[in-house]
């Protein structure tokens, strides 16, 4: 499948020589290096719309000294460098460009917790440790690392602050940016910022950690990080509810903090055509409830009260607002395995939707307030350019964000239907910006959004972001052609 949207940036940039390749290997080690297309074809390739870039070598460095050392020699050869996670990300951002001129650095090797300070409650790691280790080390010492996702056993922790991820648990705990206190970083110059300190307050000038933060590693290479414990929860519920609207959900949202607080730790709003589309392309997925709604909502709510304590508020709470119309049925799971179930359904709804061939994703948010205009307008625009395309969402209510991806109709081959690709952006970003939305929520920028981006954002914004890589990266080696165009 052809990604549309890569533009401009492929120019410049000669392939590497090869005696740069060998002086890098050579740094590296026995082990430390990936060579070879079949051997660097994961490094390469994207989870999504199967974009494929190249490059000549994969390094795999195992320490901050060893990324300061790479980074120094890129640096004076004016190499250019893709920082690279769990290869997770779904913008192309984390991926060489087809210009065979850039290497990748993978942290992969770089996977110790180096540090549990329970007193602080802090976590200190390694940027190459996989999400889901993390959060396994926290409740090992009776603590939350609060940050989740689909693809927490895969992602990693330097890649989740590149592109300061969001997940499910944002409406408590806030994105990624809320849960680094401190970073450690090679710049692009080979030096290294230490700036590991787990510090909540530190007012000596500009935050610098939080340009790294969401920075898609154009700014430099994070190695290490300080992040946010939270007490490990030890009652929670978790409830599936239909809905007759995205407008009922706002609602029935604002009803249940009024009721529970910030005991609400998840609320995602799920419309039934991903519902159908998982349990039909994701084997062990089943329909929750007999009836069928057009809208669903999954939550959760947790707190330190012993085992089971929520569950009766949750029940009146619910019932209430059954009986004023906020929702028109509810279950409240009886065990952990049934929360389990169906939070494995929500996981699975990019795969189901995958699954589902030919859609076409938008990570967007807009004021909670208008979550349900956004819906009905954009229901309505792309249905008017395409009839018969099938409507898809789903996401994170208290945070505004929607993954609005509307399906091919099922007549269209998949080809043709993303040949559409930037004219349905188009039609829904110019939805999104006019109630003063984001055209991507969690995702990031990368390639992908990278001429949308340009597109929307003022010639101001566009000045700053090009102030400040230039700033930290003048000569432009790290992750060139993301986030902004210079
Ligand atoms: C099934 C599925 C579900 C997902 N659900 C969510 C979700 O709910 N919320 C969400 O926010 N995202 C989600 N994602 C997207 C993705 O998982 C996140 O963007 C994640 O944070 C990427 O982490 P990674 O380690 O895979 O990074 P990569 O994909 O390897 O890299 C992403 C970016 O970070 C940069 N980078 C990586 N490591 C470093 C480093 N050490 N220093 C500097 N730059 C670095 C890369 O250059 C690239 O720009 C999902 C993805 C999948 C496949």
């Amino acid at each position: 499948m052809k990604a549309t949207t890569l533009t401009a940036s492929t120019s410049a940039a000669a392939t590497i020589a090869q005696v740069h390749l060998d002086a890098l290997k050579t740094m590296a080690g026995p082990g430390g290096f990936f060579e070879g297309e079949a051997d660097t074809l994961a490094y390469r390739q994207s989870w999504r719309y199967g974009y494929t870039g190249k490059t000549p070598l994969v390094l795999r460095p195992k320490s901050t000294a060893e990324v300061a050392a790479i980074v120094t020699y890129c640096a004076a050869h004016h190499i250019g460098i893709v920082p690279q996670g769990g290869n997770t990300g779904l913008t192309f951002a984390g991926q060489p460009r087809e210009t065979n001129s850039e290497i990748v650095i993978s942290t992969e090797r770089m996977t110790t917790i180096r540090n549990v300070d329970l007193g602080n409650e802090t976590i200190t790691v390694d940027a190459g440790v996989v999400l889901q280790q993390i959060q396994e080390a926290a409740a090992s010492k009776q603590r939350l690392f609060p940050l989740s996702l689909g693809a927490q056993g895969s992602c990693r922790i330097g890649g989740n602050i590149s592109t300061n991820a969001g997940g499910v648990q944002v409406l408590r705990y806030g994105n990624t940016r809320n849960l680094v206190l401190g970073l450690e970083v090679v710049l692009p110059d080979g030096r290294i910022w230490d700036g590991l300190r787990g510090l909540r307050k530190d007012n000596t000038g500009y935050d610098l950690k939080q340009l790294f933060i969401g920075g898609e590693g154009t700014l430099g290479i994070i190695t290490a990080a300080v992040l946010k414990l939270f007490p490990l929860p030890t009652a929670s519920e978790t409830a599936w509810i239909a809905v007759d609207s995205p407008a009922t959900s706002v609602a029935l949202l604002g009803r249940l903090r009024e009721r529970m607080g910030d005991a609400i730790s998840a609320f995602e709003l799920i419309r039934r055509s991903i519902v159908d589309f998982t349990i039909k392309g994701v084997p062990g997925n089943e329909d929750p409830m007999r009836e069928v709604h057009p809208w669903y909502v999954l939550m959760d709510v947790s707190g330190q009260g012993a085992p089971g304590s929520l569950h009766e508020p949750l029940s009146e709470a619910l019932a209430s607002a059954l009986e004023d119309g906020l929702a028109v049925d509810a279950i409240i799971c009886g065990s952990s395995q049934q929360s389990r179930k169906l939070w494995k359904m929500r996981e699975d709804m990019a795969e189901g939707q995958r699954a589902a061939g030919g859609s076409i994703a938008h990570d967007i948010s807009v004021p909670v307030s208008d979550i349900a205009a956004f819906v009905a307008e954009a229901d309505a625009a792309v249905e008017k350019a395409y009839p018969g395309v099938r409507h898809c969402c789903f996401g994170h209510v208290g945070d505004g964000n929607l993954h609005y991806n509307p399906v091919r109709p099922v007549d269209w081959t998949q080809d043709r239907f993303m040949q559409e690709y930037s004219a349905i952006n188009r039609i829904v970003h110019d939805i999104v910006v006019a109630h003063r939305g984001s055209i991507s929520a969690e995702h990031g920028i990368g390639r992908i959004r990278l001429a949308e981006n340009q597109h929307y954002k003022s010639d101001v914004e566009l000045d700053m972001l090009r102030a400040v890589k230039r700033a930290l990266d003048p000569a432009g080696i790290m992750n060139p052609g993301k986030l902004v165009e210079m």
